[in-house]
């Protein structure tokens, strides 16, 4: 199947030439014919799938049909969890409607609002935003969602995940009842669903197209996913030996804390390896320039913290290394999909210290198999991470403090539960050394 099956106009498949994209992605295949025929829809889809492009596309073809703008309306509304996520959509929209007579704009916080009201005066068809913003703009009366048309959510989860779904709520109140609603996410939370249902109910039972194109087990077969187990203390002298030995070219480095991520660009920059962080105390400015010169090749080491990396779009990224091991299987799914986008070959290496090992569990079991293990010359460990148990399931909530009684009475089935588990578990970690050799 080619763009021109999907019913798009003829200055939106010029765009898309021009871009080298040859075969619509399967989530294009499905997204685009339903969208342009006015279906909601609910989509699971990671970043790195072509989702960008299978809702603006479409979007683009049916405004460049009919053509209308008040002052201050928007037609269309994106919301997307982070400012750069923000700013890559528009990019986005921009490309691919270079040759059509539609704007768009982002508007995100951080910088200020003057210049995004002043913009706004005319009405844009496109809009993109960061919640917070919005709802800043709105109540400023910068502008009014009654013209609204469709709106889209953008990695709903993430959204969810950094404490949005309120603001989303309080957004769609604002909107009118009848319009097209489009989400999509990585992951299909309890709380995605509670937003998604959210969007039928302002409409008269139309139900939406469910579409997934990311099985929730499964992570993309074009990444080439691998582990070391490290103590701690020699993480930087691991990364800085792979750097170099291996010959790694652009490289994104995931890191839990934003001092960490300081700390580590200056221990690669005493091995002679320059590098760059960002993280949250890092200016909007110097986001972007550190972004440019990381997608232009000219930095090669981007080291980021979970959030500061939320949004990040490197067309070609061939390699992540999660130089600390996310808490959530979700975080490891959304980093290693950054690698191994429109069908090139990714590479996604763990660093796995003896602390990690719940961790690995979580993220083994979701993903329902083991991550290969490699070893490095020079590089043995002190503290060994056991394999990992498969049907590992976390404990999310501590218990409930209880009574005295009942506390004893527990304390004596709690060590017969403990010594049941105990062998279990060596049956397991039995069961995959075996599987591994
Ligand atoms: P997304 O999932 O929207 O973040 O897109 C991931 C990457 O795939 C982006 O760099 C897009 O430019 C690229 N892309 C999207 N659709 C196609 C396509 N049909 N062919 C080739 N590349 C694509």
């Amino acid at each position: 199947m080619t763009f021109l099956n999907l019913g798009l106009c003829a200055p939106i498949l010029q765009a898309i030439d021009e871009l080298g994209y040859t075969t619509p992605t399967p989530i294009q295949k499905q997204a685009i014919p339903a969208i342009i025929s006015g279906k909601d829809l609910i989509a699971t889809a990671q970043t790195g799938t072509g989702k960008t492009a299978a809702f603006v596309l479409p979007i683009l073809e049916r405004f460049n049909q009919e053509r209308k703008l008040r002052g201050k309306r928007i037609r269309a509304l994106i919301l997307t969890p982070t400012r750069e996520l923000c700013v890559q959509v528009s990019n986005n929209i921009a490309d691919y409607s270079k040759h059509l007579n539609l704007t768009t704009m982002a508007v995100y916080g951080g910088v200020d609002t003057a210049a995004q009201k002043k913009r706004l005066i005319e009405g844009v068809d496109i809009l993109v935003a960061t919640p917070g913003r919005l709802l800043d703009l709105a109540h400023q009366r910068a502008l009014h969602f009654d013209e609204l048309e469709v709106l889209v959510l953008d990695e709903a989860d993430r959204m969810v995940d950094m404490g949005q779904g309120d603001e989303i709520r309080k957004i769609i109140d604002r909107l009118p009842a009848s319009r097209q609603n489009l989400l999509f996410s990585a992951t299909m939370s309890h709380d995605v669903r509670s937003i998604a249902e959210q969007f039928s109910d302002s409409k008269l039972a139309k139900p939406a197209l469910e579409i997934n194109v990311s099985p929730k087990d499964r992570s993309a077969p074009n990444i080439d996913q691998w582990l070391i187990t490290v103590d701690k203390d020699t993480k930087s002298a691991l990364l800085s030996h792979l750097i170099k030995e291996q010959q790694w070219e652009q490289t994104l480095i995931f890191i839990e804390k934003k001092h960490g991520a300081a700390k580590l660009v200056e221990q690669l920059a005493k091995r002679g390896i320059e590098a760059e962080a960002i993280h949250g105390d890092r200016s909007q400015a110097q986001r972007e320039k550190i972004l440019g010169d990381f997608r232009s090749g000219k930095l090669k080491y981007l080291v980021a913290t979970g959030v500061a990396a939320r949004g990040i779009d490197i067309g070609e990224l061939s390699r992540v290394v999660n130089y600390d091991l996310p808490f959530k299987p979700e975080e490891y799914i959304h980093r290693i999909g950054r690698t191994g986008r429109a069908g090139a070959k990714g590479e996604a290496i763990s660093f796995v210290a003896h602390g990690d090992f719940k961790n690995l569990c979580a993220i083994e079991s979701r993903l329902d198999h083991l991550i290969e293990r490699r070893e490095i010359e020079g590089f043995p460990v002190r503290k060994v991470v056991p394999i990992s148990i498969l049907n590992y399931v976390r404990k999310s909530k501590p218990p409930a403090p209880k009574s005295a009684k009942h506390r004893e009475k527990s304390k004596s089935k709690k060590s017969r539960n403990e010594a049941r588990k105990a062998s279990t578990n060596n049956d397991e970690n039995r069961k995959n050394r075996d599987i591994w050799g």
